[in-house]
Parts: C-alpha cells; structure tokens; sequence
C-alpha cells in the first residue's frame, strides 16, 4: 500500500460518501452535504452527503421492509456465514480501515493495529452467538396437561449512534449483534468520523447482506440522531455516547417506548497501591488514560495513588507522558495523535484553566502544541495534574483528552470511597501484588469492568457496560444480546 505518498487519494478518495439506503448509495434527500476533517492537519478530509429526518424516515421504512422481508427467513447457519463474511472482509481490508480511522479522527496507525484482533474478533464471535440463541421449555403449575416454551425472537429494527472515538471497532460492535439476533437496523455514526462506517457498508454488501438489513445515514446529531432516538418504527435504540446526549436520546424514545441500551461516559479510578510493581503501573496506568489521546470512554483518568509513593508515581508518570511520541498518526513511531476537533481541544484547554484555578499543579503538559510540524492540527500535550482533590471539577467531569489527575489516599477503604465518589461508573483499575487488596478493591467499585494490574483491554466475550451514569445495558458477552430479543412465551394446554 502506498499511503505514505498520498493517503487521501490512496485512502480517502475511493471511499462512499453517501447514505447507505435499501442497499444503494444514494445522496440525502436535501442534497446537503457536511465537510469532515483530519485532526493532525485541519485540513478537510472528505464532503460527506447530509441525512435529516426525511433520510430517516427512508431508511427506517427500508429496515422495516427488510425485517419482514427474506432476512426474516435466514437460518441462524446462514446468519452466521453472513457475519462471517463480513469479518473475512474486514481482514482482507483492515490496512484501508485502520487508516481511514487515522485519518478521520486521529489515531495512531500502530493502536489501529493493536485493535485488529478485537475488529475480527467482534464479528467471528457473534457469529458464533447466531446458533444459540435459544428459548427454553418451563414447567407449568396451571391444572390439565399444560407445555409451556419461550422462543427468542429478534426485537425489530434497531437505531444505532455511535460516536467518534473508535469508529471501526465501535462500528462493528453495533452491527454484529443486529446480524445475530436477525434483527434490521440504522445506523447513525458520528458527524465527526463517519467514513469508516460507510466502508463497512460497503464491505456488508459484498458480504451479501440483503439489501435494507442495514442502513447507514450520516449526519447532525441533533438532526439526524433525534430522528432516529424518535421514531415511531425504530423497535430499540443502541446509543454509545455522552451522558449528556444519553439523556436526549431518553427523552427521544419515549415516544413509543422503544427499549433503549446507553453506553455512555466514564470518570474511571485507576489505583494504585505502594506494593504494586511500579515499572508496570507507570506504563499500564499510563497508557490507561493516554492511549487514544484520552478520548476513551473508560479512560483511567483518575489516578488514585497510595501515599507513601504518591510523588515518585507521579513523577515517574510524568517523565513516561514526556516521553510518549506525540504526532501524525499515519507516523508509525507516533503514539498519541491529536484530539478530534477544535471543539475538543477547547474544551480540554478550557478544563486545564479550570484545572489551575483550582489549585492544582502540571507535573507535565498542560498546554496545546502551537509550534513545529503540529501546530495545524488539533494536539495536546499529555498532562498529569497533581495536587488534586476529588471533589474539583476535573476530577468528576469527563475531560475526554490525555490528562490524567493525580489524587493521594491512605487506606484501601478511603480509595474504594474516592473511587466511587463520582456520578459515573464505568470501569476501574487496581494495581498491586497483594491478591486480598486486589479482590476486595474489584468487589468494592461500582463500575462495570474492573482491571487488575492490567487497564482497559476489551474482549468480545466479555460483558462491558456501566453503573451509575455510565449508562445501562451490557454491551459483548452473552448478556448483549438479550437486549436485541424479545422473549415470547407460548403456553400450550394439551389435549
Ligand atoms: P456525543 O454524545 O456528542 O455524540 C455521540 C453520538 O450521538 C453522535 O453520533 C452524535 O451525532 C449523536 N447525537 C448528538 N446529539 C444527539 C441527539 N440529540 N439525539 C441523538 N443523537 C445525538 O458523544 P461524542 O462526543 O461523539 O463521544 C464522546 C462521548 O462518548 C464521551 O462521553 C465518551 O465517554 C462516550 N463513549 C462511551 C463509550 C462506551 O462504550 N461507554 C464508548 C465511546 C465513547
């Protein structure tokens, strides 16, 4: 592949740019059109076409259409081969893929890679899911000769919203179970990335996805993203996004109690205790909040740290920030890429004067890069603010940049009630070698994922969600996909 000579005409060019509708591309409706951006230069990438509610309504009809049309008849054995198509696609095309992540919102090229066996993984396991989805029979207390069986039946048609932060993997996650389940969807991905869901589109119809199985119709938010949370057709909303949008998209789905699943925001402890091997906590915390420039919903953004090694942590997590190669993620030595907008990057200046006026102290970073080879593009030093208290406003709200906030703690008990001090509860770290402090911190924190002397690796097989206001609902695992069937129980008196 040539991509270091031209990416965008190597990449970028070849890539749809419309709405995926009843298996067509096709333009919006309004014939408006949005600009998407590459963050390391802020230049403009891509002019994708514009959906609004009108586009919605189309691509609502044509899932519709398609669940009740032959899709409804596919075998689990043929759901399965589907999906398993799908990833052989994705392998075949993962070099086009991970850079089209790179260059939509940022990432380095070498974390696209370290993501491929979750993107591959993804589909092969809920191809696996498709032959066992299974109801049960129940005993039945009702008098005469009575046989009673539940049957899984998919939910209908799905809107999905995705944000911008991981568009293949988080693509990918949402569709692979609406293919399990047999049920229909659209899609709505982030204004901010979208190009990486419309290249999967296109790889689900060479799958042989039917056409109106799945729709793709990029767009505004609260625009097209409203339509879709709103609509009177859609059966479920699968949102991942922040608690903030989370809520709208509540408020949206009442109007015909459409089931709703929320993956939302985190402010995630990650521990560490004076016993720990301190040369893999720098590292593992460190990546825990810097990978992915922050922009990680389960970032470990708060460190809690023991006392008795609360300056040399944070002194040591400071020199391993520093030493972090920060640059174009098409850079193969680069490991932190810009954030993905100027949006993003005012809010995390913002968050620093916020920071500062509260009293805290930049052991390292703190400021955008304004000078040298990236001062185009939207890059912010990797930062690790000590002094920290966990009642100030950068230790509980969602910053979504590569700042880490350093808080010291005494006892095991007092960093369990730190920890849990927040609105949200999405994951959590524990870094040390005492098996009895590891166990009890994991039970203690009321997050969805704890990691033990290892920090935000995701498995296709193990369940993630949130507590609290990280939203509701499991996402991978077997519990996911309870919430794209509906359980219809059939009593049937013999005789
Ligand atoms: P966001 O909430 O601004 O946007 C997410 C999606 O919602 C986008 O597609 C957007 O267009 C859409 N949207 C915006 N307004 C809407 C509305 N009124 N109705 C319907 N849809 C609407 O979030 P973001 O900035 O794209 O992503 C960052 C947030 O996502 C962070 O809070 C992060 O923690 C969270 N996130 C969570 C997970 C998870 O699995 N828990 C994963 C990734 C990101």
């Amino acid at each position: 592949m040539t991509i270091n000579v031209n990416p965008v005409a190597d990449i970028i060019t070849p890539l749809p740019k419309q709405l995926l509708i009843d298996g067509k591309f096709v333009p919006s409706l309004s014939g408006k059109t949005f600009k998407t951006f590459n963050p390391a230069t802020g230049q403009v990438l891509a002019e994708v076409s514009e959906g609004d509610a009108a586009d919605i309504d189309l691509a609502v009809a044509a899932a519709q259409r398609a669940f009740n049309g032959p899709w409804s008849r596919f075998t689990p054995f043929q759901r399965q081969a589907l999906l398993l198509r799908f990833a052989d696609l994705v392998e075949k095309h993962f070099e086009t893929l991970a850079h089209i992540d790179v260059l939509d919102m940022g990432a380095p090229i070498t974390s696209m890679y370290a993501r491929r066996q979750r993107a591959l993984g993804l589909p092969r396991f809920y191809a696996g899911m498709c032959t066992v989805i299974a109801g049960g029979t129940l005993p039945n207390s009702m008098p005469g000769e009575v046989f009673t069986y539940t049957l899984k039946e998919p939910v209908g048609v799905v809107g999905a919203i995705t944000p911008w932060n991981a568009p293949l993997t988080s693509t990918i996650w949402k569709i692979a179970p609406v293919l399990a389940t047999g049920c229909t969807m659209v899609l709505k991905p982030a204004e901010d990335a979208p190009l990486t869901a419309l290249r999967l589109g296109e790889l689900l119809l060479e799958a042989g996805v039917p056409e109106g199985v799945v729709n793709i119709v990029p767009g505004f938010g609260h625009i097209a993203g409203d339509a879709l949370a709103r609509h009177m057709d859609v059966d479920k909303v699968a949102f991942t996004g922040s608690d903030v949008t989370g809520r709208k998209v509540i408020e949206a789905s009442k109007s015909n109690i459409k089931r709703v699943t929320l993956e939302l925001g985190g402010k995630s402890p990650d521990i560490i205790f004076a016993d720990c091997d301190m040369d893999a906590a720098v590292a593992g915390a460190g990546m825990g909040v810097f990978a992915n420039t922050g922009q990680i919903c389960c970032a470990g953004t708060r460190l809690l740290i023991q006392r008795p090694i609360y300056e040399e942590f944070v002194s040591r997590v400071a020199d391993y920030a520093k030493s972090l190669k920060v640059g174009n993620g098409l850079d193969p030595a680069t490991q932190i890429g810009p954030v993905v907008n100027a949006k993003q990057l005012d809010r995390v200046s913002g968050y620093m004067e916020i920071g500062l006026g509260e009293g805290v102290t930049a052991a390292t970073g703190g400021k955008r890069i304004t000078e040298g080879a990236l001062k185009d593009g939207y890059f912010f030093e990797p930062t690790v603010l000590s002094g920290v208290t966990n009642d100030m406003r950068i230790a509980q709200e969602e910053i979504f940049g590569p700042v880490a906030a350093a808080i010291p703690f005494d006892t095991l008990e007092e960093a369990a009630a730190i920890a849990n001090d927040t609105v949200f509860g999405l994951g959590g770290g524990v870094w040390t070698s005492n098996v009895t402090t590891a166990h009890r911190i994991a039970k203690a924190i009321r997050a969805g994922t704890v990691w033990i002397n290892n920090y935000g690796g995701l498995d296709p097989v193990v369940p993630f969600g949130g507590y609290k206001t990280s939203g509701y609902g499991r996402e991978s695992g077997v519990e996911h996909l309870d919430a794209y069937l509906e359980t219809k129980s059939v009593v049937l008196k013999l005789g």
